[in-house]
This record gives C-alpha cells, sequence and structure tokens, in this order.
C-alpha cells in the first residue's frame, strides 16, 4: 500500500487518484467521500476551493479556478482524509533560550487567551516587532494538546525563511514545508508551513492557523485565498492573523468585536522605525544614464562602504540600472532579484552573508526578509507599485538589528504622492504610539 502519511490529514483528494486499497484504508479510518461540486442557489460551486463553476462551452465540464492544483470535473468525487489524528506526545515541546519583551509578553498573553477562547486575533506588530517569537509560546501550547498548527504566508520566501527557525526551535516535532516549488511530497506534521495557496487542498484539517503578511499580494482580495484559510480550519479552531500594515477588512472586524487584536508598536530592541528621508528628484532617475544626485549618494555608499538595498518599481527600469551601475563602478559589488528571478534565493543568501555590497530589488522584498545594518532607499518612491503599505514595509528593512537600529531610509521621487505621505505619516503615528 501507499505511504498513508502522505494522504492524512484533511486532505482533499479525487478518488481515482488513490489505488482502491488505499482508498478503502483511509475510509475505514473516517476519511469522506463527496462530490466534487454543491449546488447554492442554483449556482454550482467546487467542493475543493469553494469558487463558482462557470460553464464552459465544452462537453467535460471543471473548475477552472482551483486548475492549477489539478484539474477536478464536475461528475468527479473526492476523498476527505481523516483528521483524528493522534500525534506523540513529549516532555518537552519548544526549546529556546530567547527572551520576550514585556510588550511581546502581553501579546503572548492575549494570543493564548485567543486561543483558549476559540477565537480568532490579529497581531498588528510593527516590522521587527519580533512576532515570530512570540508565537513560539502558542505554538508550544498547541502541540501540548496534542492539536495541530499551519503556519502560512501568500509569500513563498516567508515561509522557507521560517521553516528552519519554526524547526530549531521546536527541535522534537514533525515539522514540514510545502509550498507550489518544493520538492517535498505532502506528508502528514503536526506543524506545517506552507503557502496560503496549499490551504485549498485542505478541509477542517487545522486547530489552529497562523496567516503571516496578512496583506500582502496574492492574498490581499483574493477571495480564494480567503475562503481556503476558513475552509481549513478545524470547527473549534482559531485563526492568529499577523501583519505590520492590516488591512481594513480586518480592523474593522476587531472594531465590531468579532475578533480579537494585540497592538505592537514597539520594535524587539526598543528603539523606533526609522523614519524615512525625502528627496525630490528634478529629473528622472536614469537621467545622464543615472541621476547625478543619485550618484552622490552611490558615491557615499563606496566610499563608505555601507551596505544598501535598492528598490525599484519594475524589473526593466531595475535591470537597466544594475547595467550603469556596472559601468559607472566596475567594482561595487551587487546582485538584482525579481519574482522572476529563479536564483532569488541564493542571491539573497550573497547579501545576507555580505558577500556582495549592496542588492537591487523589486517589492518581492519589501517583506520577510531581515538584514542588519543597511541603508534602504527606494528609487521613483511615487511609482504606483509602491503603495502605502509597500513603502512602509520597505522602510521596515531597516533598523532591525540591535546595534544597527539607526539605519537609513531614503524614497526619492518625481513626485510627492498620496502613498509616500500616508507611509510617512503611520511610520510617525506608529513611533508615537511605542512612546506612550
Ligand atoms: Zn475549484
Amino acid at each position: 500500500m501507499d505511504n498513508l502519511n502522505e494522504y492524512l490529514g484533511g486532505r482533499i483528494i479525487k478518488t481515482t487518484d488513490l489505488k482502491p486499497e488505499t482508498l478503502m484504508y483511509l475510509q475505514n479510518c473516517g476519511g469522506e467521500i463527496v462530490a466534487a461540486t454543491f449546488k447554492k442557489n442554483d449556482k454550482l460551486f467546487c467542493r475543493r476551493c469553494l469558487m463558482e463553476i462557470k460553464k464552459l462551452p465544452i462537453k467535460f465540464q471543471y473548475c477552472r479556478n482551483c486548475i492549477n492544483l489539478g484539474k477536478i470535473q464536475i461528475d468527479e468525487q473526492l476523498l476527505i482524509t481523516p483528521t483524528n489524528l493522534n500525534f506523540p506526545q513529549q516532555e518537552d515541546y519548544l526549546v529556546w533560550d530567547g527572551q520576550l519583551t514585556t510588550n511581546q509578553t502581553k501579546g503572548v498573553r492575549e494570543l493564548i487567551l485567543a486561543f483558549q477562547q476559540h477565537c480568532d486575533h490579529l497581531v498588528w506588530a510593527v516590522t521587527g516587532a519580533g512576532k515570530t517569537e512570540m508565537i513560539f509560546p502558542l505554538i508550544e501550547q498547541v502541540l501540548q494538546q496534542g492539536q495541530r498548527i499551519a503556519i502560512c504566508s501568500p509569500r513563498v520566501d516567508v515561509c522557507i525563511e521560517l521553516f528552519p527557525r519554526i524547526q530549531k526551535v521546536f527541535p522534537k516535532t514533525t515539522v514540514g514545508l510545502f509550498h507550489g516549488r518544493s520538492e517535498e511530497p505532502y506528508h502528514l506534521t503536526q506543524i506545517m508551513l506552507a503557502t496560503v495557496h496549499q490551504l485549498i487542498r485542505f478541509e477542517k484539517a487545522f486547530d489552529v492557523l497562523v496567516i503571516d503578511e496578512v496583506d500582502s499580494y496574492p492574498l490581499a482580495g483574493n477571495q480564494m485565498l480567503h475562503h481556503a484559510i476558513k475552509k481549513a480550519k478545524k470547527d473549534v479552531g482559531m485563526i492568529v492573523y499577523l501583519s505590520a500594515t492590516p488591512p481594513k477588512e480586518l480592523l474593522t472586524q476587531v472594531k465590531q468585536q468579532k475578533i480579537s487584536i494585540t497592538r505592537l508598536y514597539q520594535r524587539f530592541h526598543g528603539h523606533p522605525l526609522p523614519e524615512p528621508h525625502c528627496h525630490l528628484l528634478l529629473k528622472p532617475t536614469q537621467f545622464w544614464k543615472i541621476n547625478p544626485r543619485l550618484r552622490l549618494l552611490l558615491k557615499r555608499l563606496i566610499k563608505t562602504k555601507q551596505r544598501f538595498m535598492l528598490f525599484f518599481p519594475q524589473i526593466p527600469a531595475m535591470k537597466q540600472f544594475a547595467k550603469q551601475l556596472k559601468k559607472l563602478y566596475p567594482l561595487l559589488t551587487f546582485v538584482d532579484v525579481s519574482s522572476k528571478d529563479d536564483q532569488r534565493l541564493e542571491k539573497v543568501q550573497q547579501f545576507r552573508e555580505q558577500k556582495v555590497q549592496g542588492i537591487l530589488t523589486t517589492t518581492i522584498l519589501e517583506r520577510g526578509v531581515t538584514f542588519k545594518k543597511i541603508m534602504v532607499i527606494v528609487l521613483d518612491a511615487q511609482a504606483k507599485e509602491f503603495s502605502k503599505t509597500a513603502l512602509i514595509q520597505i522602510a521596515g528593512r531597516a533598523g532591525r538589528g540591535k546595534d544597527s537600529y539607526d539605519d537609513q531610509v531614503h524614497f526619492y521621487y518625481q513626485a510627492y504622492n498620496q502613498q509616500i505621505r500616508l507611509a510617512c505619516d503611520e511610520i510617525r503615528y506608529l513611533n508615537q504610539q511605542a512612546k506612550k
């Protein structure tokens, strides 16, 4: 028989994808066979992604919404695999000798209270507040009760960065990392790290779901992914949302007291968020290949060996700039990364290990990455790609180390717009709140 571990735990699998003996065994363990679709208000919906199936002008109708996870035809059957699982009891779960700040400790208390009351909870923590450490005690509680937890982010880089940290502090617990590009096939683990997309494959599988970076692409405004989160949770369970820039909808739910909230305005080292320096460029970034004002900045960076992150709104502009940079300053070492770059992870690692002085990037690195002693520079900050949220997240890449809390942030633009103003205002507001 197949390795059953690869199926257990609330997975939604097409019955035709299973060998008959495996199917029978999973059914005997409590697996449930269901139709691939259901009707509501005369409309047809997909059981896996919960989205409406629109009629196509072909013979065999299927769900187009979740086609990336494999085709489901409307007359098929699905197996929801068993979730009545037993995980081994351990003496100790969390092995971590770090210390939480007073603010973090208060947050942990609020989180655990929400867990006990099965109430969804939002943690609004500024960038660099140490929200990951805050969920350690929550994970420990979940494990102690023999329950199962998933920690998900819309962004694969965030999952990959989080995985070794979780593995390290829960050394005896099974931890899995699953995303569209992972080579490891799914198997049952008590802690699962995954992209939010993977949740589409689950139904009532997790007691607790932690959704990191809830405001980021592609989760923001994506109905299918929001359905997937709710569907993957057991009936009695909780969802924890983590964000430095929470979306309006969640804050509205907090106001309506549908979910509880922890506010963490202070960074773990107790220093304020670096406030951006704003610079109006009268000529475009590419003026004379590289705008002379930017050249002055670059020369200063090279002279002082200051490490830097340079953000661009789009890949072509970044590539063009990289070319000029190489020509003008052949001794400067740097890498450039984007969502289309297969070597992104390796390049980011090179920068982290200080093998290069600078990194040129699109908004792909706006969040989820931590570097120390860096200057953060945004070019064409007025571009539509730089939303208020993106600018706040980008500025939050600076000042993350205890010994480099005052890293500088610079916004360069050709027009001061609403987004730049709102981002700067919010950073100032958060710093004021942290003082209270
Ligand atoms: Zn579907």
